[in-house]
């Protein structure tokens, strides 16, 4: 019979958020792969756990996976733990997690700590809903990029962030996204736990640049409408024009309609079509 993939979570910070649950788990598997062994080592010790332990991380994931694929169809009951909080969350699992489902072994999560959902409940923004980003790229272009493509979002973003970067991702989220509320989420769980909330101006002003960190976005308040409309008047009138001539409006309508768009008088765009 195959043995069970365990997918479980360990604390971000305060130990005590380890669960009973996972205790066990870790206790009766007879595998843990973890994201670095001397971490993990640790926190098993902390908990009385003596169990084969091996290196699993993100570069290796695909190569390592097959092999304890292999081990659980032996009947082989194994645990997947990142360095902190849930793993396949911006941590490595996902591919064995695939690997497991193909070949028919029961994926099992045991919950925990994760810190953007911890993040997101005392951000004091909507919570009902949300998107996870975790990690902008590192590349600017890339970051900026990403950013332009959720100014439009109107659901919370999470986002995960390091700590030397914190305050150039402010900046350029200031820049690309405006100034919105924010929240941090800074060393939770820890002695030092904090949430810095307000304008993302008035974050950058009050953030310590270290710990680790989320950031939660409230999403933008524009309306589907307004940013149709806000496309539509950053066309040049012949793009206007063409955009409600392909929805088959006759001439007269479509200027009655670019003029509403652009808040102008309709003869002022008739002039212009004459
Ligand atoms: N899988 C983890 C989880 O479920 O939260 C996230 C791992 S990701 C590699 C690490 C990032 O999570 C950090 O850079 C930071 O953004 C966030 N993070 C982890 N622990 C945190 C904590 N105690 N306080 C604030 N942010 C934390």
């Amino acid at each position: 019979m195959n043995g069970k993939l365990y997918v479980v979570a360990t604390p971000i910070g305060n130990l005590e958020d380890m669960t009973y649950r996972a205790i066990t788990v870790l206790k009766e598997v007879d595998l843990i792969l973890a994201e670095d062994t001397r971490n993990t080592i640790k926190l098993l010790n902390h908990f009385n756990i003596s169990k084969p332990l091996i290196s699993y991380y993100k570069e290796t994931e695909l190569i390592k996976a097959s092999n304890i694929v292999k081990q659980m169809e032996q009947g082989k009951n194994v645990a997947v733990v990142s360095d902190a909080g849930t793993p396949g969350i911006s941590d490595p699992g996902e591919v064995l997690i695939k690997e497991a489902i193909k070949s028919g072994i029961q994926v099992v999560p045991i919950p925990g700590a994760c810190a953007a959902i911890n993040a997101l409940i005392a951000s004091g923004l909507d919570t009902s809903e949300f998107l996870f980003i975790g990690f902008l790229s590192t590349k600017p272009k890339e970051k900026k990029d990403k950013l332009e493509e959720l100014k439009n979002e109107t659901r919370t973003l999470i986002f995960y962030e390091a700590p030397h970067k914190i305050l150039n991702t402010l900046e350029i989220m200031n820049e690309i996204l405006g100034d919105r509320n924010i929240s941090i989420g800074r060393e939770m769980t820890k002695i030092h736990e904090q949430f810095v909330r307000g304008k993302i101006s008035e974050v950058i002003d009050n953030i310590e640049l270290k710990g680790e960190m989320v950031i939660i976005v409230e999403g933008s308040s524009k309306s589907e409408t307004d940013v149709a409309r806000e496309k539509r008047n950053n066309m040049t009138l012949e793009e206007h024009y063409d955009f409600y001539a392909r929805q088959g409006y006759e001439k007269k309508d479509i200027i009655k309609l670019i003029a509403k768009d652009r808040g102008v008088n309709k003869n002022e765009i008739y002039q212009r079509f004459i």
